[in-house]
């Protein structure tokens, strides 16, 4: 979990590689795949609604070669998502064993943003999408704690190279 630009996409396809995980990216997958209506609203820098991504997810999941081994990237990304996540641990052993939380003062993710360019990557949109993720999407870390999944919070204003060897010693562990 992270904020825009926080390294999310970089992390996850770092540690998925480095641990033979399969990387399922919810905006990745939407930027290829969503409709008229949703790529609208994902250039507005809105968040999509729960169903939609849930049912995205349900489809991941069922799919999946090895649900224990997925690394997640974008999702969850409100409370009802989390909650649905959480309700998929099963006794199949299906869990959520880890939650990085790539932490970076909004000064660089701006700067990083600016400079990565993507169509939602625009100041007006980057603003909204900022505040999405203050107001709906960060409450997530205090909920995920509540329910005793560990959080992990990472310097995320490092090079990718330098965060990446802060969150792997954690999985080496696993
Ligand atoms: P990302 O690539 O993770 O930054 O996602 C790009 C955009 O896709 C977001 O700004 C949202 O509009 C949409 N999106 C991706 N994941 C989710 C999610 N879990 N819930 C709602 N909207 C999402």
């Amino acid at each position: 979990m992270g904020m825009p630009g926080s390294g999310k996409g970089t992390q996850g396809k770092m540690l998925a590689d480095a641990f033979g995980y399969q990387y399922v990216s919810t905006g990745e997958m939407l930027r290829h795949y969503a409709t008229h209506d949703q790529v609208e609203r994902m250039h507005k820098g809105e968040l999509l609604n729960d169903q939609e991504i849930i049912t995205m997810m349900e489809a991941v999941l069922s799919t999946s070669p090895d649900p224990n081994k997925i690394l997640l990237d974008g999702f969850p990304r409100s409370i009802p998502q989390a909650e649905w996540l959480l309700e998929q641990i099963n006794e199949d052993g299906f869990t959520i064993d880890h939650v990085f939380h790539l932490d970076v003062p909004l000064d660089v993710v701006r700067a990083r943003l600016l400079k990565r360019g993507r169509d939602d990557d625009a100041e007006e949109t980057m603003t909204h999408r900022f505040d999405f993720y203050n107001s709906i999407t960060l409450p997530i870390l205090d909920f995920l704690k509540q329910k005793n999944i560990p959080v992990y919070d990472i310097n995320a204003a490092q090079t990718p190279d330098e965060v990446h060897a802060e969150i792997k010693p954690y999985l080496d562990k696993a």
